[in-house]
């Protein structure tokens, strides 16, 4: 693979000969999707051979073979670099026309996405790939460049394992984002987050025992936001580790002061992203936030997702039994949608797996949801973990659940997410199934 130095030269090059002979070209840019994940699951060992069979199915790809001769002297003139981490970049020289670059789009998502074995694992990957064509998207390589890094984006906002062209009205949506993250600055200095609690019930009792705190964000101008409005902006951008921080301590004097106000042993669980973190980091924020709010540990319980914690697994160890040491509870959110080996059940101090709301969503006996429903309850009982089912809806789901021993549940059949005066009206709602 060309490095960076060399691939820009190429570049040029091919614009030149594009721009005196009146032809097309492309760049095409690659990122695979969710890798870090991986990476973080199975080590970095396995995460280099997983980029290098990537790098050779791309040039397989490119490679003028019987199949790909439809293309001729594009591919054989075709350039591949490695940006860093796992971004790819595909030159596609003297085209005579744009639809071509679509096929070779296709065939590379074909390509990565067929599955591949390392070692004892068997792992799955896709790709995002983004456009820039010559000389509709630009002039010049870095234009082209970054103009096929925003369709990257697009991509990946589109649910990822697809590809884009790029299009003017993607720099609007670019421009949205960094208005946002402005935006999203001044909120942590007005004051504009607002923290909802949605009851957590007993599913055999109704009663309410705890609480899961959800940020909102009152919008000067746009209204009450949600946070899959703002959260992949915090994260993308690092405004992420402010919010977890504003999103402890508002929930740990919330409880406080419901603590004081005699409404007993009500847990409340904070969502804390991983991103630009590690659990050791959130543990010293958690122990800070703590210590000045004069909060009991036992009433917090922190959600985390299964791909925070899948970082260096030493490290998580110690982070963790420094948590439960506290008091703390920790549960993993969105159970059953990370990518992971179950291990960690067994090594880490973990209480409460919260099975995802996709599982209970379409969930009617008897089908695929129902058995993995029926799975994880039983290895979480025979774990001695709690078991929280989220997004329950209906009376359907709800007996469904209580059938299996789910030991809570929470969704819109009892409650929304509620402001925290609301949340202390559920509270004393004697609630009967
Ligand atoms: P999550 O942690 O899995 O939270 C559950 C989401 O499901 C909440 O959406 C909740 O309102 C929704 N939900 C609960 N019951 C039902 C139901 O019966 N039906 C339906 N359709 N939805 C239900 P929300 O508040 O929009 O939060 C979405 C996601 O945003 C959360 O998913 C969490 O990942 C993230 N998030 C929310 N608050 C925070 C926060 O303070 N910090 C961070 N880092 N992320 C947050
Ligand atoms: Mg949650
Ligand atoms: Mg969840």
């Amino acid at each position: 693979m060309a490095n960076r130095l060399l691939f820009k030269d190429r570049c040029e090059q091919a614009l030149s000969h594009a721009r005196r002979n009146e032809r097309y070209a492309a760049l095409l840019f690659l990122d695979l999707d969710r890798f870090k994940r991986i990476n973080d699951t199975f080590g970095h060992a396995i995460g280099d051979l997983l980029l290098k069979e990537v790098a050779r199915r791309l040039n397989h790809c490119l490679r003028k073979t019987d199949t790909a001769s439809f293309l001729g002297n594009v591919l054989l003139d075709s350039c591949i670099s490695r940006l860093g981490g796992d971004e790819f970049c595909i030159l596609l020289p003297d085209l005579s026309n744009a639809k071509d670059v679509a096929k070779i789009a296709r065939r590379i998502i074909t390509a990565v996405s067929q599955p591949l074995k390392v070692e004892d694992f068997e792992l799955y990957v896709t790709t995002s790939i983004g456009i820039s064509l010559f000389p509709l998207d630009g002039d010049d390589v870095d234009t082209l460049l970054k103009n096929a890094d925003t369709a990257m984006y697009h991509a990946k906002e589109q649910g990822r394992d697809n590809f884009q062209f790029f299009q003017e009205s993607m720099h609007a949506s670019a421009l949205e984002r960094l208005a946002l993250e402005r935006d999203m600055r001044k909120a942590l200095e007005r004051d504009e987050f607002q923290l909802y609690f949605q009851p957590q019930l007993h599913s055999q009792t109704g009663q309410v025992v705890g609480g899961e705190a959800l940020i909102r964000w009152e919008h000067p101008e746009r209204g009450l936001l949600y946070p899959d409005e703002f959260i992949p902006v915090a994260e993308d951008s690092g405004l992420i580790l402010a919010i977890n921080e504003w999103v402890l301590r508002a929930a740990c004097a919330q409880s406080k002061a419901w603590f004081d106000a005699g409404f007993g042993q009500i847990r409340i669980a904070v969502n804390l992203s991983g991103r630009h973190t590690t659990i050791l980091q959130i543990a010293e924020t958690v122990t800070q936030a703590l210590r000045d709010s004069c909060l009991d540990s036992h009433l917090l319980e922190l959600e985390i997702t299964e791909s925070t914690i899948m970082q260096k697994e030493e490290e998580t160890t110690t982070a963790l039994h420094m948590l439960k040491d506290m008091g703390l509870r920790i549960a993993i959110d969105d159970f059953g949608t990370g990518y992971s080996s179950l291990s960690y059940l067994k090594t880490f101090p973990i209480d409460t797996l919260k099975i995802d709301r996709s599982f209970i969503k379409d969930l009617s006996s008897g089908n695929k949801n129902a058995a993995i429903i029926k799975s994880i309850i039983t290895m979480a009982h025979s774990l001695g973990l709690n078991v929280v089912a989220e997004g329950v809806e209906n009376r359907e789901q709800l007996a469904f659940l209580r059938r299996l021993g789910c030991t809570e549940i929470q969704g819109f059949i009892f409650s929304r997410a509620v402001p925290a005066d609301i949340f202390v009206d559920l509270m004393k709602r004697d609630h009967t199934w």
